[in-house]
């Protein structure tokens, strides 16, 4: 595996690699790696030659500064994951390689609806911050093949209207791949390592409690099933953001169903100090 710290030689490398008409397939990150994402980076593999991992800690995705400072770092065994999973590329930028000039933002991406609700709602400027760092991974790595978490539901459709505001939705193919949880049903996420031996157990009331909304959907109405999710994930030790009910297509909030519309249950909550989100389709 090739590390790459600069953008200048990433992109270079990447130019031959494309005039070759070779294909590209990448997998931004966060790092503090677990199965989850290597699933995406193998996914990557399969389907392409060369495989981009990127690992950057956006500063200007955090709305919360502690939940920045705290966020786990465990950049050795990350290189080791890669490199031992078949990753060709990593990609370990600083935060002056990927915002030369400031870190206030210099565009504001019109997202609509999709800022106002669920993580747009609880965590003012995160989606702007996101559409910032993908857009200047995307101008460096240009991607035939972008793989994206379903875990990060409403990211996936933040980065995919990003990616039709920038006008290259037909150059870059958007790969949804579905979350990978830990045998207790928690999905897999950096965050989980900040939990201690309770805060573990009782973490697992998120995925539960989607799932009980999945088992007890009926059509009509829907918001007592919603309001029961809600104090059961508090009665489990969660501050609970919000447990809600949406139309898979566009995220709008669902309280009545017609049995028809594809719907997904998605949840943010806090344990204690860490945000977990999770969600899963119901039909
Ligand atoms: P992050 O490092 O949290 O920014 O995540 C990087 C990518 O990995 C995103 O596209 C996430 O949606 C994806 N991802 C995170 N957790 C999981 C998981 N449990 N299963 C599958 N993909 C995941």
């Amino acid at each position: 595996m090739i590390i790459f710290k600069k953008t200048r030689d990433l992109h270079k490398w990447l130019e031959a690699q494309r005039l070759a008409g070779i294909s590209i397939g990448f997998v931004p990150t966060m790092g503090a790696l677990h199965t989850g994402h290597l699933s995406l980076i193998e996914s990557s593999i399969k389907a392409n030659p060369v495989t981009v991992c990127s690992i950057f800690v956006n500063p200007t995705q955090f709305n919360d500064p502690k939940d920045f400072e705290k966020y786990p770092i465990t950049i050795e065994k990350d290189i080791e994951l890669l490199a031992n999973a078949g990753c060709d590329i990593l990609f370990l930028p600083s935060v002056k390689e990927i915002y030369p000039d400031e870190l206030s933002p210099s565009l504001k991406y019109d997202l609509g609806y999709l800022e106002r609700i669920l993580e747009g709602k609880f965590r003012p400027g995160h989606f702007q911050g996101v559409c910032m760092v993908v857009h200047r991974l995307l101008e460096i790595v240009m991607p035939d093949n972008f793989y994206l978490g379903q875990k990060d539901y409403q990211q996936c459709m933040v980065i995919k209207k990003l990616i039709a505001l920038i006008g290259l939705s037909n150059a870059i193919l958007v790969n949804i791949c579905p979350t990978l949880r830990e045998p207790d049903g928690l999905a897999m996420s950096s965050r989980n390592v900040r939990l201690n031996e309770d805060e573990r157990i009782k973490a697992t009331a998120i995925f539960r409690n989607l799932s009980f909304i999945k088992e007890n959907l009926t059509t009509g109405d829907l918001k007592g099933l919603k309001e029961t999710a809600f104090r059961n994930l508090s009665e489990a030790g969660f501050n609970v953001d919000y447990i809600e009910i949406a139309d898979a297509n566009d995220l709008s909030i669902i309280d009545d169903w017609d049995g028809q519309k594809k719907l997904v249950a998605l949840a943010a909550a806090f344990m204690t100090e860490v945000r977990l989100i999770d969600n899963i389709l119901l039909n």
